[in-house]
């Protein structure tokens, strides 16, 4: 039997293993710790794949795209929220929509953009039955932002950049903050902090992502 179809009761305690595991590995964020305990990951994934939901990996979700390792989804969550509340949220890339369930514990709103139609048709069913009436789905190129939700408190990029997109920065609200991967091959995760008019920099870990691509499909 699938964990899609077992009792939610071992699926809870896959989970919290897998939060366990998040804070041994150094997540030290307890609003994360908690979201990630809340979301029903084995959900977002193919039924096949349901007994890798919890397993610390990145899962395939299809249009060669991956769901990221729940390490680096919590860790990336916990490095751009610094302890603040992540208010108006954009998520670039939603992919079957599991960061944007996560996001939705601890943001007022989350507006995540796909590119992939098919993809966007996934996260969207696969949101449905969670009823998370703060999040919103969208078919658009992340890339040039999302004009008419900007500016944003927190802007998390699910995908590789080649360098910090401008559009981007442009709609990031004073005091706040957005996180990119930026690197070819390599790449290493990018925090940018707006004060007033000042933006700070800081890099962070090294990561693996799918890249960021132009346009919609
Ligand atoms: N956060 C997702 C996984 C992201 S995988 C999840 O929880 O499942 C990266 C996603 O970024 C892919 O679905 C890819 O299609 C998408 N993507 C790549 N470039 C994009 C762009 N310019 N705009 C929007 N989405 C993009």
């Amino acid at each position: 039997m699938s964990l899609r179809t077992a009792d939610a009761g071992q699926a809870v305690r896959a989970r919290a293993r897998m939060v366990e595991r998040l804070r041994t590995q150094g997540i030290r964020d307890e609003r994360v710790l908690a979201a990630m305990q809340a979301v029903p990951r084995h959900q977002f994934v193919d039924e096949g794949l349901a007994f890798s939901a919890y397993d610390d990996t990145p899962l395939p979700i299809g249009f060669q795209q991956t769901i990221s390792q729940p390490f680096v989804v919590a860790r990336m969550i916990e490095l751009v929220r610094a302890g603040r509340e992540l208010g108006r949220t954009l998520e670039v890339g939603a992919g079957c929509g599991y960061q944007a369930a996560v996001l939705s514990q601890l943001a007022s709103e989350v507006y995540a953009v796909e590119r992939i139609r098919p993809l966007l048709d996934r996260a969207r069913s696969n949101l449905r039955p969670l009823r998370l009436p703060n999040v919103r789905l969208k078919l658009a190129d992340g890339s040039l932002g999302l004009p008419e939700a900007a500016p944003f408190d927190t802007i998390i990029v699910a995908a590789a950049a080649i360098g910090l997109p401008p559009a981007l920065k442009a709609q990031l609200a004073p005091g706040g903050r957005l996180i990119v991967p930026v690197g070819a091959a390599e790449q290493r995760l990018l925090v940018v902090e707006r004060q007033g008019n000042i933006f700070r920099e800081s890099w962070c870990e090294a990561v693996r992502f799918v890249p960021l691509l132009a346009g919609t499909e």
